[in-house]
């Protein structure tokens, strides 16, 4: 299979064309990220302190390493009075619920938890999946994370009950798979920012030639999902007035290795026994690599391996070997996730047949 002869991209990305040195159209377009600098931030932080009630800001948690590392930024380095925010997500990692209880009990941090109605995430999940599965379009898979897309309302409910002046994630700058956006018509490097409605065209125009999707029993998730799917979202943008939405590694670099080195060391944060440590917390992102394996033969992997191999943060060597190991269907925690919606008998057609 031919690769890129810079990063990892190979054939089966959307849209991708190679020059006459081997070198492809995603690593001639895309820029190398910098993040703004720590000046910047400390600024905004600076405008928030003591400005709210009992907290300077929220951080959403959710067991994962990024956000574990914002929420220890802000209270370690920063002295911010912080209040940590849970989505209880149904498909979390029981590994993820330890880690937060954990950071959160180390940091001296309160907690506050939320959920959707009973079962309404996993009925969510079954239909969208269903719907997907009767034309696999891999341009598609981000929806059935519908679910989750629909988290920025609670949480600025949450900051504006508090009076909390703004909120630090810890969005990483390295997930911006920008072949996600191909698929939908939006170019590799357009700006974060005007993506929200360019995507949002081009998921309406896919959602629309399956009909299955515009089912009644999700298609409340899936709105607000789409207007509160990120803070660059309408409905977040409406609501956030007043809210500065802050994401800790547009500002400061993000260094693997030190992100895990001090979670593991101050938090008492653990990493999965075996697999990535990224996206480990839900185990529904195992599922969607297996939605992308069977369609594209690649997966968000690919892309984020890709990015850090151009901005030079990891050798594409290592890379090659990592990509190796993450695009392995992960077929028991697929199983448990069909499982759990009641499609488990779509095991195979998912991961492919049992080995
Ligand atoms: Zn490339």
């Amino acid at each position: 299979m031919r690769r890129c002869s810079v990063c990892l991209l190979s054939e089966q990305a959307p849209g991708i064309a190679f020059d006459r040195n081997g070198v492809c159209s995603y690593c001639r377009q895309g820029r190398p990220f910098r993040p703004a600098g720590e000046g910047p931030l400390l600024e905004m932080l600076e405008a928030a302190r003591g400005r709210g009630g009992r907290f300077d800001c929220l951080v959403p948690v959710s067991g994962g390493r990024d956000s574990a590392y914002a929420l220890l930024k802000v209270v370690r380095d920063y002295g911010l009075r912080a209040l940590a925010v849970n989505y209880r997500n149904p498909f979390t990692d029981p590994l993820a619920l330890r880690n937060i209880r954990r950071m959160v009990d180390r940091l001296g941090v309160p907690l506050e938890t939320f959920a959707l109605p009973p079962g309404r995430h996993q009925g969510t999940l079954r239909l969208l999946l269903m719907a997907w599965l009767r034309h696999r379009s891999p341009a598609l898979v981000p929806v059935i994370c519908s679910a989750c897309h629909t988290m920025w309302w609670p949480i600025l409910r949450i900051a504006k009950r508090h009076r909390i002046p703004c909120i630090v994630t810890g969005r990483n700058p390295y997930e911006e798979t920008s072949f996600k956006r191909v698929m939908l018509g939006v170019a590799a490097d357009e700006d974060v920012r005007n993506v929200y409605l360019k995507n949002l065209k081009g998921i309406l125009g896919r959602v629309l030639g399956n009909l299955s999707y515009l089912n009644i029993d999700c298609l409340p998730t899936l709105a607000v999902g789409h207007l509160f799917g990120s803070p660059f979202a309408l409905g977040s943008r409406m609501m956030a007035r007043g809210i500065a939405s802050i994401d800790l590694f547009f500002h400061v670099p993000w260094d693997e290795k030190q992100v895990l080195a001090r979670i593991e060391r101050e938090l008492g944060w653990r990493r999965p026994g075996a697999g990535d440590t990224w996206r480990y917390d839900c185990l529904v992102s195992r599922l969607r690599d297996a939605m992308y394996l069977s369609t594209l033969g690649m997966t968000e992997h690919d892309d984020m391996l890709s990015r850090m191999v151009r901005d030079g943060l990891i050798t594409r060597k290592e890379a090659l070997r990592r990509l190796d190991e993450e695009n392995r269907v992960d077929r028991g925690t697929v199983a448990r996730v069909l499982g759990r919606v009641g499609l488990g008998h779509m095991l195979n057609e998912l991961a492919g047949p049992a080995p």
